[in-house]
Formats: structure tokens, C-alpha cells, sequence
């Protein structure tokens, strides 16, 4: 990582024998997106909304909405956003959004549920979405955090439909999710693996506790045959699957991804050029075949070491 620093990003992810990767980046607000288009990132594939949204008493205007949403897509004209609605709850309490005292926030009202109670709120992000889009040369695809069944899939598509957003996906970071991904995918047209949550709600340890912080290992196998049972529900109904979680941005474990079936992975900016670089230099073959090492380990620490030893490119 350290020799990284001094390697530049130049908007191409691929192995070693052209296997082509998108390689987007996480952005919170416009001013990472700013950063994000200066590194080279080829797009955003996850564009965390709740800046707009913290520590106000009231949902922002759909106008105010839309003009921080535009000053995202501007950054990426010709190239492609994920933009997520809202993520209230758990970690990132919103106060509108206020709901009943839980004993277990992870497991509560959050993400998409907050829909149930709060419907004007996500048509609203959905009109604001909608019409920043509007006129702009980016490619918008909108994404739901936190979606656990099909139904939700299904329910959320069809509000992006009506208001006239076609590509509509979802996260999968519930590992319901993950193991119906083939029927949630034959509604949403993309998946994105969130693997932070994944993980915590695979291991049962809450991302936020340091004491369980030892589960919370995205190389735990049991985690990578939940991205595996994603991916291959993606591909029977052919549709990408996506990973926008830190493991993202660990070069090791993006190589397993990519050899798992994911199509893009999505990470901080300044990962890019590590991530892109030993993607350069591995094939897809061995991506592969790494993955099925990394399956096969019994433990998260078996299957990091196994892969790393294996991959000549990090010795
Ligand atoms: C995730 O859970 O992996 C994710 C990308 O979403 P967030 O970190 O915002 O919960
Ligand atoms: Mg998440």
C-alpha cells in the first residue's frame, strides 16, 4: 500500500488478460464526488444521500434535493451515478424520521423499511432524483439500502417506474436478500453487495462494537458464499452484481470478488489505483480459481492468507 500512494488510476479496471471490471467510487456529497472524478473513477457506484439529511429536524426541499443531487451528476457526465436513497436508521438516525424506542436498531426500522411509515419521504427523494437527472448526459441508476425480500424489490422498482426511472436496483446486505437474489433480481435490474452490513448481519456482530470486531471479516467464508449466491443469481437472470463495501477497496479480496462473478466493485477514491493495479496483473482464470481457495478456507484468516500466498503481485 504504501508503494500505491505513488501509482496513478487511469479509469480502467481490467485483469491481466482484459477482463473488464468497472471500477467506481463512494461518494457522500459533491465535493468526494469532485475528488472522486480528479482520481479517475469511472463512475459512482454508491452515492450515499443521508449528508443532506443529518441532523435536521425536517427532510430537506425536493428543490434543495435536486440542485445537491445535480451537483453530483455534473461531476460525471457521460458516465454512470448509483445514487441510494436514503439509509436512515441504526447507525445514522434521522429525527423526522423519529420511530419507536428498538432494542435492536441493526435489526429495526431502517434503510428501505423507513418506506413503510414514511412513504413521502422516498417519493420525494425519488421526484428530487428524478428531476436532477433530468437533462443531464449521466447515466442514474437509483438503489435501495437495506432490502430483505422480494416483495420489497418488487415495490421499490415499480415506484422508481413511475417516476420514470428505469434502472432500478437494490443493496444486498441482508443475507435473505442475498440467498433470493435470483427472484429479487428478476425485478431490480442490479444488485450491489454492501458487504459492512453483510457482514455484520452473516456473524451477528454489530459493526459499530469493538468487542466482536474480530467477526466482523468480510474474507469469512461464510460471508463470500453470500456474494457468490448473489452473483449467481445475477447471472440467471443476467443482471451485474456490484460490490460497494469496504472489501471493495482490500486488492486481495477484490481480486476473490471479481472471480466470484462481480462486475464492478466501488470504493474510496484513493483505493483505485491499488485495487486497479493488482487487478492488472492477475488473470481472470486465477481470479477464480482464488476464489474458490478463498470458499473453500474455514476461516476468515485461512482464506486471507491462503489468497494472499497465492497472489504474486502482493509478495
Ligand atoms: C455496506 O453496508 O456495505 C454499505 C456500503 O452501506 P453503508 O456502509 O452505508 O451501510
Ligand atoms: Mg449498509
Amino acid at each position: 500500500a504504501r508503494q500505491a500512494t505513488a501509482r496513478t488510476f487511469d479509469g480502467d479496471g481490467r485483469t491481466s488478460d482484459g477482463h473488464r471490471v468497472e471500477l467506481l467510487a463512494n461518494v457522500g456529497d459533491p465535493s468526494e464526488a469532485a475528488a472522486a472524478a480528479a482520481a479517475g473513477a469511472q463512475g459512482v457506484g454508491l452515492f450515499r444521500t443521508e449528508f443532506g439529511f443529518l441532523d435536521r429536524d425536517e427532510a430537506p426541499s425536493i428543490d434543495e434535493q435536486v440542485a445537491a443531487y445535480r451537483r453530483v451528476f455534473e461531476q460525471f457526465t457521460g458516465r454512470k451515478v448509483v445514487i441510494r436513497t436514503l439509509d436512515a436508521g441504526a447507525d445514522k438516525p434521522m429525527p423526522f424520521l423519529a420511530s419507536d424506542f428498538e432494542a435492536n436498531p441493526a435489526l429495526g426500522v431502517r434503510g428501505l423499511r423507513t418506506a413503510v411509515q414514511h412513504a413521502d419521504v422516498l417519493e420525494d427523494q425519488l421526484t428530487a432524483i428524478a428531476r436532477a437527472a433530468q437533462g443531464q448526459d449521466t447515466t442514474v441508476w437509483v438503489m435501495a439500502p437495506m432490502v430483505s425480500t422480494v416483495e420489497e424489490a418488487e415495490d421499490f422498482v415499480a415506484r422508481c417506474a413511475r417516476h420514470g426511472l428505469p434502472d432500478a436496483g437494490v443493496m444486498v446486505e441482508v443475507p435473505s436478500a442475498a440467498l433470493v437474489a435470483d427472484r429479487i433480481l428478476a425485478h431490480a435490474t442490479f444488485a450491489s453487495v454492501g458487504t459492512n452490513d453483510l457482514t455484520q448481519y452473516a456473524m451477528a456482530a454489530d459493526r459499530m462494537l469493538g468487542s466482536v470486531a474480530h467477526l466482523s471479516d468480510a474474507w469469512h467464508p461464510a460471508v463470500l458464499r453470500l456474494v457468490a449466491e448473489t452473483c449467481r443469481g445475477g447471472a440467471t437472470q443476467g443482471r451485474p452484481v456490484g460490490v460497494c463495501g469496504e472489501a471493495a477497496a482490500v486488492p486481495a479480496l477484490a481480486v476473490v470478488l471479481v472471480g466470484l462473478g462481480v462486475a464492478s466493485l466501488s470504493m474510496t477514491p484513493r483505493a483505485l489505483a491499488d485495487v486497479a493495479a493488482v487487478l492488472a496483473a492477475t488473470s481472470y482464470d486465477e481470479c477464480v480459481r482464488l476464489a474458490q481457495l478463498a470458499l473453500a478456507a474455514s476461516s476468515a484468516a485461512d482464506a486471507r492468507a491462503t489468497v494472499r500466498a497465492a497472489l504474486p503481485v502482493l509478495a
